[in-house]
């Protein structure tokens, strides 16, 4: 990485209202080139409104965003020849087939007949589309048409690349093929920022993550500092009696001066833990007490357990049902 070289993204204090609602409310975040950066939050968060701005398809309320050194505003035409964002090629023609498609968004581009035929059959072959480039897009399975968006987006091979929300409502199989390709496009060279509601995902690819929920980046870092954030480590506990769990969690909370959080249907437990050799201990209390114990884990927390505790709701969860935090903490 050159250090002496801008960042691929700068943005500083991001906001943008529509109407009385504030979609994006002071977004920060800088992406040094080469790397992956995941934007995780649940919907509605504000991750496409984020990724419409820096993209130059949206213009902010206020803040500053630079890519590779240039405003996103006053710049946008050097932006725009810097930049690939999945998801504005929506408006495909469904009745040409994907050879044609790419084809059209080629020529678009500005590439000679002779080129974009040869981009497009390149870009088939990447993307493990050859037998159905000659089918019309309308006969397309959703894991097909993304990887011809994100071969879209590839065209004019743009350094960096806005990836909203690539695997929602994949399957796993072509979920895990769209991860190796985004894997070859960042080893190539790529910059990627990706949006996403897995938790996993974000966990799996990104250098860093930022979490932004309402709008606001309430924390960031790399995956295995956002889970330090949490904790050392996290216990999970399943009962072989599931009637005990409120018992079992009165001694938890007892022994080691925690929040425990249960799921009584299933007779789990989980609580953060500062020192794991405490485990054995903790097993004979519970011995004592006569509860038995199916299953125990010790584990760095994942990053659901992340989310939960820096929101105080699940990254599924709606708006509505969640508590109100206005606390931005950053764990770098
Ligand atoms: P999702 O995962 O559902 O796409 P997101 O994190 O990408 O969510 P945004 O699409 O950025 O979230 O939306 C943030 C908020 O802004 C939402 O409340 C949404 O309803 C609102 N919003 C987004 N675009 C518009 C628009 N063009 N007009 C009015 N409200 C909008």
């Amino acid at each position: 990485m050159n250090l002496t070289a801008p960042p691929a993204i700068e943005a500083v204090g991001l906001v943008k209202r529509f109407g009385d609602s504030v979609a994006v409310d002071g977004v920060s975040l800088t992406v040094p080139t080469g790397t992956v950066y995941g934007v995780l939050g649940p919907n509605g968060a504000g991750k496409t409104t984020t990724v419409r701005m820096l993209a130059t398809l949206l213009r902010p309320d206020a803040g500053q965003a630079r890519i590779f050194g240039h405003d996103v505003v006053r710049e946008s035409t050097a932006v725009r020849s810097l930049v690939g964002v999945t998801g504005q090629y929506a408006s495909v023609d469904e009745d040409l087939s994907a050879t044609e498609n790419l084809v059209i968004f080629s020529r678009l581009l500005g590439l000679s007949r002779t080129e974009a035929k040869r981009k497009a059959t390149e870009l088939l072959e990447e993307f493990d589309l050859v037998e159905a480039a000659s089918k019309p897009l309308k006969n397309f399975s959703g894991g097909m048409r993304r990887r011809l968006d994100l071969a879209a987006s590839l065209i004019s091979h743009p350094p960096l690349l806005f990836l909203d929300e690539p695997t929602t409502g994949l399957d796993p199989r072509t979920r895990a093929q769209m991860w190796e390709t985004i894997r070859r496009l960042v080893a190539e060279g790529s910059t990627v920022l990706l949006t996403t509601q897995y938790l996993d995902e974000a966990d799996q690819l990104a250098d860093r993550i930022a979490v932004i929920d309402r709008g606001k980046v309430i924390a960031d870092g790399t995956a295995d500092e956002l889970k330090a954030s949490v904790g050392v480590s996290s216990l999970q506990l399943k009962l072989v009696d599931k009637t005990r769990v409120d018992q079992t969690r009165s001694l938890l909370v007892e022994s080691l001066g925690v929040e425990v959080a249960i799921t009584p249907e299933a007779g789990r437990l989980t609580a953060p833990m500062t020192d794991p050799s405490v485990t054995p201990e903790l097993l004979i209390r519970l011995r004592e007490h006569g509860i038995d114990v199916d299953e125990i884990t010790v584990s760095k927390p994942s990053l659901d357990e992340v989310f939960l505790t820096i929101t105080g709701h699940g990254a599924d969860e709606s708006d509505s049902t969640a508590a109100e935090s206005d606390t931005e903490r950053s764990v770098a």
